[in-house]
């Protein structure tokens, strides 16, 4: 059965379609003195330097920043943001806003590693302005310079904006259905798509959330460290607190990076707090928890923490509630969550307080379409993480040739319908139709469309939906489903020198049926004169034929890096492919044999 309703605030003549910018006015006006936007910069003080803005003070500096854009951009076009994560960022997002000019949420081209991505973005929306700062201008330059990408109309420097031009910017309507930004997709399976998020979507998105955590103090606070240019990052950040005026602390990734426990000292002895994350982070920061530093932290006021945008590990739940439970953590705190680009980011989050629910299935059933609750003790399973149910927005699991909705237990295609989908990918019609355009047969008392075709898979099990992978990743291999990432866990867990979380397991085409590739990274741990490839390659065979009754077609080690990954960290199977047919990558026997 289909998961989800529609809130009467969010239909299309209700108040909660009115563009989020609009109140950033009345909380300045309202609430003038209270904290907007506090960021935290780790490069000035390495124990992070606050700084606040005010509601106020937020208004202003948007209302200058949108008199600044529309002296250079008229409404609809595009304005590039190429800064650092700082306020800057922050204050531009919001100044599109207001000045209509439609924002693509980019970075500073030092950012190493993701130069593809920003030429891609940046050629595909046609900027007519470069926003960036003084410090980021050498890049910028650079960038112009060395790459065959077209000059904006004009670079403006988000740091040098006369704060007097904010009287001169009185405001104009702004209706709901144009388009406030266009966000990437991550780029996990394909280059990167410009999804059109309209305000009548951010709005739609960020009030669905609420309406999901319903939090029940009078100033929740939002702690965040995620990039501004991916989704997750932007609504958290930037979009929550408009909805009712609430304070968020911020800061970059490169300062979680460096030091993850940052992200939790945030939190620490806050009252009532909300935060997001992917997979990897939690992980990461409960690999570096220390038991003995555990009484400076105070994690009692988190309230919620989202996990989202990768497949949610069992175990990654469970190391980092045992890491941080003596710091007051309450496991009822984690909320698994599953959202994409294309619905603005949040579809929906197992946010109620309840601890995350797993429910392990066998595996051979589940990759054959079908949940199956696996008796204790049972080989070959899969555990599944829920992910809640939405609020103010459908969700169905479709049967994508059929287009007919299955029953509760049956795996297929999960289909978004809501205020938070986006009309379409920007400037490609066709692709848009057929991601944005689905319609269902025999919708019942469903929508019959238009309905968002994710691209995922997924099943809803006992009222709650699960996601199980991505369509364009499963491995089909004599006539039998695989998903990658049960692969991926097996390789990971059959030998020690191989890097957690950095496997990529594909098919390529072969005679009679696809073959299964793996490729993984060497985990430095381990020095290489003690490494005996054959021995590596055995263990992987040999664990993979046992678990999945499936053989390895080939197994290549290649060096740490090397397998591709998006900027927001996830493992790009394609990309990874394409590179191990062209036989780019650099092996482990590579580097062993010239090193004689
Ligand atoms: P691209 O569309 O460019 O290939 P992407 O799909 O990774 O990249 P995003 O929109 O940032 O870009 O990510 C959304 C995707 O992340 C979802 O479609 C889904 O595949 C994955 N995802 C999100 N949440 C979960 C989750 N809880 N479990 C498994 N996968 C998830
Ligand atoms: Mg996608």
């Amino acid at each position: 059965m289909a998961l989800g309703s529609l809130l009467t605030e969010l239909s299309p003549d209700g108040e909660g379609r009115r563009p989020l910018i609009e109140l950033v006015g009345r909380w300045a006006a309202e609430k003038p003195d209270a904290p907007a936007f506090t960021f935290v910069d780790y490069s000035t003080d390495p124990a992070g330097e606050h700084v606040t803005l005010s509601w106020a003070e937020t208004d202003r500096r948007a209302r200058a920043t949108a008199a600044a854009l529309r002296r250079i951009a008229a409404p609809g076009e595009r304005a590039a943001l190429l800064l650092p994560q700082r306020h800057e960022y922050m204050m531009t997002m919001l100044g599109a806003m207001y000045a209509r000019v439609i924002a693509v949420p980019l970075f500073s081209p030092d950012l190493p590693g993701y130069a593809e991505r920003l030429i891609g973005a940046y050629t595909d929306s046609e900027p007519a302005v470069i926003v960036t700062t003084r410090a980021s201008q050498p890049h910028v330059e650079k960038f112009l310079a060395d790459q065959d990408v077209t000059p904006p109309r004009e670079i403006l420097y988000a740091d040098e904006i006369d704060l007097d031009l904010a009287g001169a910017w009185s405001g104009e309507p702004i209706d709901p259905d144009e388009v406030a930004y266009l966000q990437y997709t991550s780029g996990s399976t394909r280059r990167p798509a410009g999804v059109q998020i309209t305000h009548a979507n951010v709005a739609a998105n960020a009030r669905q959330l609420w309406a999901g955590w319903a939090p029940d103090h009078p100033r929740p606070e939002l702690v965040s460290w995620l990039p501004l240019f991916h989704d997750m990052g932007l609504i958290a950040a930037m979009a929550l607190p408009m909805v009712k005026g609430d304070h968020v602390v911020y800061t970059d990734p490169v300062a979680f990076l460096m030091n993850p426990m940052r992200w939790l000292e945030l939190i620490s002895g806050r009252e009532w707090v909300y935060t997001a994350g992917p997979n990897f982070a939690y992980e990461y920061v409960a690999s570096l928890a220390d038991p003995d530093k555990l009484e400076d932290l105070d994690l009692s006021g988190l309230v919620t923490c989202l996990n989202g945008a990768e497949p949610i590990r069992p175990s990654t739940l469970e190391t980092f509630h045992r890491a941080f439970e003596g710091a007051g953590l309450r496991r009822s705190a984690q909320a698994p969550g599953y959202g994409l680009a294309e619905a603005t980011v949040f579809v929906c989050a197992a946010a109620d307080a309840a601890p995350p629910k797993i429910v392990t299935v066998e595996r051979d059933r589940l990759a054959a379409g079908q949940v199956v609750v696996a008796p204790a003790g049972a080989e070959r399973t899969t555990s599944l993480v829920a992910c809640g149910r939405p609020v103010g927005q459908y969700v169905a699991i479709v049967d994508p040739d059929t287009r007919v909705e299955r029953p509760d237990g049956r795996v297929g295609e999960i289909w978004v319908h809501g205020p938070n989908v986006a009309p379409g990918y920007w400037r490609n019609s066709e692709r848009s139709q057929e991601t944005f355009g689905g319609t269902l047969r025999d919708p019942g008392d469903l929508p019959e469309g238009p309905w968002l075709r994710t691209g995922d898979y997924g099943v809803v099990h006992e009222g709650e939906l699960y996601v199980t992978g991505r369509i364009k990743d499963l491995i089909i291999v004599d006539g039998r489903n695989h998903y990658p990432q049960d692969i991926e866990l097996t390789v990971q867990e059959a030998h020690p020198a191989i890097r957690p979380d950095h496997v990529a397991a594909f098919a390529v085409d072969g005679e009679e049926t696809e073959r299964l590739v793996v490729i993984a990274e060497r985990n430095r741990r381990v020095p290489l004169r003690q490494l005996d490839l054959d021995e590596v390659a055995a263990a992987v065979r040999g664990a993979v034929n046992i678990e999945h009754e499936m053989a390895l077609h080939e197994f290549v080690l290649v060096e740490p890096g090397v397998v591709s990954r998006t900027t927001s960290g996830k493992v790009a199977r394609a990309a990874t492919r394409q590179r191990y047919l062209e036989g780019a990558l650099q092996t482990t026997a590579e580097r062993l044999a010239a090193q004689g």
